[in-house]
């Protein structure tokens, strides 16, 4: 007679890519695995909704849209292991500024120059030296300036590890990318219509708050990352999904595991640990005991639900992170688009005075 071995109970709090990708890479592990996902359908961020018009109905993307595979090796690998395809899409990018005086998009020489008077412009020239000039030089600053906390071996404990790197960024404050753009003597048309609108625009951030909190080094690293330093000598291979993100939510809904249960609609209330276990609770007062729990969510949420179970190191780094909240709007008004070439692009950036 053989006794049987009692799976690990292992729960995942939030139902967006980072669960969803847990639940993955445990499928073939000998546990049991439970999401909890409070709204009525997974996703998160993943966020399409559907839209009718002219006859048809199509799913359009609220939330996560692009991704691009060179930069995003473990999602590609996700979707080729659930058999999703991708398509190829663009990221051209316009901004009106000046109410409409002003307008420029990235989808031809044209449209960026906009009118034939521009060229005999210097103010236009000097945007166009100064584009070139950041897509040549701007990572001199990934040489001349460290990482926050340059890559050493881990001696001593976590905690003297954080106060190390907080001591760090006092004393190497960061340099913002507004800082380092005048401090270059970059022009003004190229921070203010060019440079920061279209680093911003990706992260939904205010452009001024954006230009003067966001460290330089970082942004020159994701840039270079994302080859946007190399626009116009490398074409960028985004890539998108026929039918909205919700075609890789619904694939994975669809090939869980029969040992992976999905609980949406359920909101988790708090976190608490008792003899190396885990104990859950819920909105309606039950209570469920795990071996592990994952908190695939944001880390403010994470820090609340710990409440006061949070160690004093999870209070200061999931606390120093701050979120707000974004309203988007889907609509269908094609007037809301450059004037002057009145073509859809992926990102239209609006800067009122
Ligand atoms: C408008 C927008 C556009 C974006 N575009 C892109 C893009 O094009 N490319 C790209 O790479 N990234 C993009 N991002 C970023 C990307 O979408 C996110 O980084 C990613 O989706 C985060 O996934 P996540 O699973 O960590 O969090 P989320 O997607 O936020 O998922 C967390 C989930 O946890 C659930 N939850 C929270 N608290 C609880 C609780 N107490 N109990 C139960 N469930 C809970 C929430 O309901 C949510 O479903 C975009 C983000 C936004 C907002």
């Amino acid at each position: 007679m053989t006794a049987t071995v009692r799976r690990p109970r292992v729960a995942i709090v939030g139902g967006g890519i980072s669960g969803m990708a847990c639940s993955w890479k445990l499928r073939n592990q000998r546990c049991t695995v439970d999401i909890y996902e409070s709204s009525d359908k997974l996703g998160g961020h993943a966020n399409s909704m559907p839209f009718t018009g002219n006859g048809r109905t199509v799913d359009v993307d609220t939330g996560f849209v692009v991704m691009e595979e060179a930069t995003y090796p473990q999602f590609t690998s996700f979707l080729q292991e659930l058999g999703v395809k991708t398509i190829p899409t663009d990221m051209s990018f316009g901004v009106s500024a000046l109410n409409g005086a002003l307008e420029w998009n990235s989808l031809s020489i044209m449209a960026f120059v906009g009118t034939l008077s521009r060229l005999f412009s210097p103010w236009f020239w000097r945007l166009m030296f100064d584009i070139v000039y950041f897509n040549l030089f701007a990572r001199d600053i990934l040489a001349q300036q460290a990482p926050v906390s340059p890559p050493k071996k881990f001696v001593g404990s976590v905690e003297e590890e954080i106060a190390a790197i907080e001591k760090d960024l006092k004393v190497n404050r960061r340099e913002s990318i507004a800082d380092y753009l005048k401090r270059q003597k970059y022009s003004e048309q190229f921070i203010i219509y060019f440079l920061i609108p279209m680093v911003a625009a990706p992260w939904c951030i205010d452009p001024d708050e954006f230009a003067a909190n966001f460290p330089a080094r970082n942004l020159i690293q994701f840039m270079h990352n994302h080859s946007l330093l190399d626009t116009v000598t490398k074409t960028l291979r985004w890539r998108t999904f026929a039918n909205g993100s919700k075609t890789y939510v619904d694939e994975f809904q669809r090939q869980m595991p029969h040992h992976h249960k999905l609980h949406l609609n359920t909101v988790v209330r708090s976190v608490t640990r008792v003899d190396g276990k885990a104990l859950l609770s819920f909105a309606d007062g039950s209570i469920e005991t795990f071996d592990h729990v994952v908190l695939a969510i944001h880390a403010n949420q994470a820090v609340s639900l710990l409440g006061q179970d949070a160690s004093a190191l999870e209070r200061r780094i999931l606390g120093a992170f701050t979120t707000r909240r974004n309203v988007c709007y889907l609509h269908s008004d094609i007037s809301v688009s450059c004037s002057i070439f009145p073509v859809p692009v992926f990102f239209f950036f609006f800067l009122f005075d």
